[in-house]
């Protein structure tokens, strides 16, 4: 199937053109046409399968009789609302409107949180038909009277289950309550849990139900992988994987704000050139970070679920779990970070003895095993081989090469385990002993070198609020 065969204008197929598209994608196909004819739409589209422009373009195309040069902004009241979780999103699908408007004088505007208002509130007064939002920032300017929806024709909720899963529930219901009855409503998700399917009962009139991926299943470009690893061997297998493999960029997940702090900064002391994105960050530190990520300037972007929430990097060709996430659905969405667009992608997960579960419901989710890969001996560097190490100038003192020989040895004997343990059975628990007991011996001169690290690496886990 052709764009063209999909009753759009010229001035559409024009602007897909220049994106570079040949032909639509599953959910453009499905959901244009029904979009086209006025019909309220429920898609479950994955993230990477080309959901922003299944509802830009027909969107762009219903208000096409609308748009006008006229510098009144009486001439331009605000006829289609997309909602978004998050700013990211939010200014992602804003820059696909634009794209997709190019022909069409249609004016549009983005309007988020973390940054000044003043702006927007200049935009808004000068009339737009086209408002992308998150809640929480429109909700700001329903209240200071900034934006009218009293004219909306078009209501789309992108990534609904994630506004859901971030509380934004009452929030959209306010919204919903300022906005004509008469209206068109789009809701695109990735996953259908039941209030999900409650809500679009309440907003959607009688919608054509599109599923495009099979429900719950992820990207099927995406290769998926797990390393058995004990919490405290994680940074340096990461390290490891990322060097061994010569990696150039990669998005590496944790699963709360703290530990992508952390992780940041230890693996900037090991080298890399990287940044955290997560909620505590302020808006101009998350754009700067995902420009410098995207422009290949930081290496390695460490980002908590919500940061890394509708993140469209091209071809992005890894994504690690650094930490599972404790939802299995976000799994889903971590990994529709790579894979994007018929691209390849992979998907690396660091699974600590208590993470067995997480990984057992991921599996159960998508509906495939992950297999386990082996952990090079290779990944278990003693700690002193770090670069700061060597920036300080340590010398190896006679006690050190005593450490590395013991612990070259202790090494041997854990392969000499492992393989053994991997020939006598596969099961993770076995191969969780033999990690656990090297991290646990580390070589004694590194405990008093690193006194406070390895203090640190042996407290009780931080539990903190996820963002
Ligand atoms: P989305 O799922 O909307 O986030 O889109 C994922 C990526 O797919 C974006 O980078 C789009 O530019 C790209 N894309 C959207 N539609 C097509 C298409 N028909 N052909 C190729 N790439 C597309």
């Amino acid at each position: 199937m052709q764009f063209s065969d999909l009753g759009l204008v010229a001035e559409l197929l024009r602007a897909v053109e220049e994106q570079g598209y040949s032909t639509p994608t599953p959910i453009q196909e499905q959901a244009i046409p029904p979009i086209l004819q006025g019909q309220d739409v429920m898609a479950g589209a994955q993230t990477g399968t080309g959901k922003t422009a299944a509802f830009t373009l027909p969107t762009l195309q219903r208000l096409k009789p609308h748009a006008s040069t006229s510098v009144s902004p009486a001439r331009h009241p605000v006829r289609a609302l997309i909602l978004t979780p998050t700013r990211e999103l939010a200014a992602q699908v804003y820059e696909s409107v634009r794209d997709y408007s190019k022909h069409i004088p249609l004016r549009s505007a983005c309007v988020y949180g973390g940054v000044n208002i003043d702006p927007q509130i200049a935009e808004l007064r000068a009339g737009i038909e086209i408002l992308v939002a998150t809640p929480g920032r429109l909700l700001d300017h329903v209240h200071q009277r900034t934006v009218n929806l009293g004219q909306v024709e078009i209501f789309i909720l992108d990534e609904a289950d994630r506004m859901l899963d971030m509380g934004f529930m009452p929030d959209i219901k306010r919204i919903a309550a300022l906005l004509p009855a008469k209206r068109q409503n789009l809701m695109f998700s990735a996953t259908f849990p039941d209030d999900i399917k409650r809500l679009a009962d309440q907003i959607l009139k009688d919608p054509v139900r599109l599923q495009i991926a099979r429900r719950n299943t992820v990207a099927e470009l995406v290769t998926h992988s797990a390393y058995k690893v004990d919490p405290l061997r994680k940074q340096e297998l990461l390290s490891n994987l990322i060097r061994s493999r010569d990696i150039k960029q990669v998005l590496v997940f944790t699963s709360t704000k703290i530990s992508a702090n952390r992780l940041a900064r230890q693996l900037e002391r090991a080298g890399f050139n990287c940044a955290a994105q997560h909620s505590d960050k302020s808006q101009q530190e998350r754009t700067a970070a995902l420009a410098a990520f995207k422009e290949g300037k930081v290496q390695v972007l460490v980002a908590t679920d919500v940061a890394a929430r509708g993140l469209d990097i091209e071809h992005l060709p890894l994504v690690i779990n650094y930490e599972l996430p404790p939802n299995p659905d976000d799994y889903i969405h971590r990994i529709g970070r790579t894979g994007r667009a018929g691209m390849a992608g992979e998907a690396i997960s660091l699974v600590a003895p208590d993470e067995r579960e997480a990984l057992a419901s991921i599996e159960k989710l998508i509906k495939m095993s992950i297999p386990i890969q082996p952990t090079p001996e290779s990944d278990f560097r003693p700690p002193e081989a770090s670069p700061r190490r060597r920036e300080h100038g340590h010398k190896r003192t006679r006690d050190t090469s005593r450490a590395s020989s013991r612990s070259a040895q202790s090494s041997l004997a854990v392969s000499a385990i492992e393989s053994s343990l991997a020939e006598s059975s596969s099961s993770m628990d076995a191969l969780y002993v033999a990690s656990a007991e090297r991290a646990i011996t580390p070589p004694a001169a590194n405990v008093e070198r690193r006194p406070r690290q390895v203090a640190a690496l042996f407290l009780p886990p931080v539990t903190a609020k996820q963002d």
